[in-house]
């Protein structure tokens, strides 16, 4: 057994018995894990009140490789993202991040160190966005989904045609399962397409290339909303299996919905 510091975001907190919790923590340095913070739920825990989803804490911890939760020494909070806790149009796009990766990613570094250190960093990026940010909360959504499914190793191509490579312009067809926009000469084999207007794939190329907090800064219309919405969605559903039914975004679309 080895003790070791890191910093993670909890993603997952669930009571174990009468004093307890269990939580899932995405770390910067074994990815997912799952810890067991015992005396935790008590008034006089040493803990306080900073284990929950979203806090930001720089973590210590047992470590026995053969064991599948690991067991919490000690947390202190770095970051409780106030701004997202206490704005509900923020808490529900933030619980669906956490919520994707909770279900995408295997435990411990599973997809790699290099992967699993990324997107601990993408991670930290789009809560700070989201806490900072006053409006286009669903940019950071957006943002974090085509930064992911890069990080992860899915192709997902917007400027040049999938099959031919030539820089297309206009309205297009995607093709999910090929990993992008398709031009028309190409696009000859059966099979379901999306299409994105040429504004909404202007979007998604400019929101790409925009870093942490400029990531609010575009407005997008609401047609692109829903297209770029659909899309994202048939795109991940088709390359992950476990993405169907994230109840956080289920809430959180039904919420934005609402007249
Ligand atoms: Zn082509």
């Amino acid at each position: 057994m080895s003790l070791e510091k890191t910093e993670g975001v909890i993603l997952r907190s669930i009571p174990k018995g009468e004093t307890s919790k269990i939580l899932t923590v995405y770390t910067r340095d074994f990815g997912k894990l799952a810890l067991i913070a015992k005396g935790a739920k008590g008034p006089k825990s040493k803990f306080g009140g900073i284990l929950e989803p979203l806090s930001h804490l720089a973590i210590v911890f047992y470590m026995k490789d053969s064991r599948e939760v690991q067991l919490l020494s000690q947390g202190d909070l770095l970051n409780f993202f106030p701004g997202i806790r206490q704005d509900l149009e923020k808490t529900w796009p933030a619980l669906a991040v956490c919520d994707l990766l909770n279900r995408l990613m295997p435990p411990r570094s599973g997809v790699g160190k290099e992967k699993s250190r990324a997107s601990f960093g993408l991670l930290l990026d789009v809560l700070r966005g989201i806490d900072g940010a006053d409006r286009n909360l669903i940019n950071f959504w957006w943002w974090f989904l085509i930064k992911l499914i890069k990080i992860l190793g899915y192709r997902l191509e917007l400027i040049r045609c999938v099959r031919c490579r030539q820089a297309v312009e206009g309205t297009m067809a995607v093709r999910v399962e090929k990993g992008g926009v398709i031009c028309p000469r190409c696009d000859d084999e059966p099979g379901r397409r999306t299409v994105l207007t040429a504004g909404s794939l202007r979007f998604l190329v400019k929101l790409s290339g925009l870093l942490g907090p400029a990531v609010s800064t575009l407005n997008p219309s609401k047609g692109q909303v829903k297209e770029i919405d659909f899309f994202l969605d048939q795109f991940l559903k088709f390359h992950i299996e476990s993405f169907q039914g994230l109840k956080s975004i289920k809430f959180w679309r039904e919420m934005r919905d609402r007249p």
